[in-house]
């Protein structure tokens, strides 16, 4: 092409995995009628928001006051970086000031500005595979790139792994906990293991590593399970934090970054996460909803539901002899396709069925396929059987 770059021209061309689902699951749906295409593809939250933040909305509407829609501060509104302070000091089990917090156009925006400030030409991003795909996008964005490092058969980090990994050019790993695809969510022991190997090698290379702490599936985790702190594990970290998934407001593109209050030349970080807010064009996030946010903390979602979604969806698919970890967090399960298939094969094999999932080759782990049961009960129970059907005829 002679309008746009080469780069950008094959990634076109070679479209994302999700968004061929996606697309495809228009054409189905178009042809056979939605109650007959079962799409567990995207991870667009069904829930409603939260009643309060519907009323704070309507509340705030009505009470633009002049100038109410005028540029604020490339931070974010105090208010709002209170309310997120206050809110992830409990979470971290850490005293966090509302100057640490960032308020950015979701997680994207937040990795976005994290990558833009710390990184050099050719700097290294450890991801833990599987992996959200966006991650390789951001890294090369602004000139660095992933490293891809296995784990274990529950997709939990191995300590042994990481640190073969680790070379002079690594500057940071992404710990994704709760898991987008494969729902599991670390342990504290895990985490500080990871924050003793950075800390050895940050001094060995005379450089901080970063641990940068991707987590809008913080609050979707089930099981009575907490979220592990990051702050506590290691000190030159980030919290990169969105209301996407758990508020169920992903279009309105509201998340945070947060520095940790006892990490290493915080205020360049900070002063740099800011001025990148600025020279990316978000500018500022959201101001309306930043209010709305700032007013309706911790309201969440009705995560029961997915809870309820979870247990439906890892007990149909165990029980009809699929291989899967139960997931403890986020809205996905990561199974691994039938003998004889990988999961591209498997996902065509389902798609003649009028189901719609995502082969793991699209997060890095391509033996795998990602069903997202951010859906309905009904599609669900439509979904399981054929599942089993499937599991049956390769079986044959
Ligand atoms: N990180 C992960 C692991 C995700 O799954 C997503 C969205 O799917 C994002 C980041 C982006 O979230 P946001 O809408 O806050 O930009």
């Amino acid at each position: 092409s002679k309008a746009i770059t080469a780069e950008i021209y094959n990634a076109i061309k070679g479209s994302s995995l999700i968004r061929k689902m996606f697309e495809e699951g228009a054409r189905l749906k178009k042809l056979y009628g939605n109650e007959n295409v079962q799409d567990l593809s995207i991870g667009n939250p069904t829930l409603d928001p939260p009643q309060i933040f519907k009323e704070n909305l309507l509340k705030h509407a009505k009470n633009i006051p002049p100038q109410g829609h005028g540029y604020i501060p490339n931070i974010g509104l105090p208010e709002t970086q209170e309310a997120i302070a206050k809110m992830l000091s409990n979470i971290e089990k850490i005293n966090i000031p509302k100057d640490n917090v960032i308020v950015t156009s979701g997680a994207a925006g937040g990795m976005n500005i994290i990558f833009r400030s710390i990184l050099e030409q050719d700097d290294e991003v450890i991801v833990l595979l599987p992996f959200f795909p966006e991650y390789e996008w951001y890294a090369k964005n602004w000139r660095g790139k992933v490293v891809k490092v296995e784990t274990d058969e529950k997709f939990h980090p191995n300590i042994e792994k990481i640190e073969a990994a680790i070379t002079e050019k690594t500057r940071a790993i992404i710990i994704n906990s709760p898991n987008n695809p494969s729902g599991a969510v670390y342990t504290q022991d895990e985490i500080n293991k990871i924050g003793e190997l950075l800390r050895k090698y940050s001094k060995k290379h005379d450089r901080p590593i970063y641990m940068i702490s991707d987590s809008p599936y913080m609050r979707l985790c089930y099981d009575g399970i907490e979220p592990a702190s990051i702050f506590l594990a290691y000190e030159n970290s980030f919290e990169v934090g969105s209301f996407s998934k758990d508020m169920s407001i992903p279009g309105e593109r509201m998340g945070y970054v947060i520095v940790n209050p006892n990490c290493e030349y915080s205020k360049d970080l900070i002063n740099a996460f800011v001025l990148c807010n600025r020279i990316l064009g978000f500018v500022n996030a959201n101001r309306f909803f930043q209010k709305i946010i700032a007013d309706s903390l911790p309201a969440i979602a009705d995560i029961k539901i997915y809870d309820k979604l979870r247990k439906i969806i890892y007990n149909g698919l165990t029980e009809s002899g699929f291989e899967c970890v139960e997931p403890k967090g986020a809205f996905y399960i990561f199974p691994r396709a039938p003998k004889g298939h990988d999961g591209t094969s498997f996902t065509q094999i389902m798609a003649k069925k009028n189901v719609l999932i995502v082969p793991g080759v699209a997060f890095g782990s391509p033996d795998f396929f990602r069903i997202s049961y951010a859906t309905n009960e009904s599609t669900l129970r439509k979904a399981i059987p054929l599942f089993k059907q499937a599991l049956d005829e390769i079986r044959k």
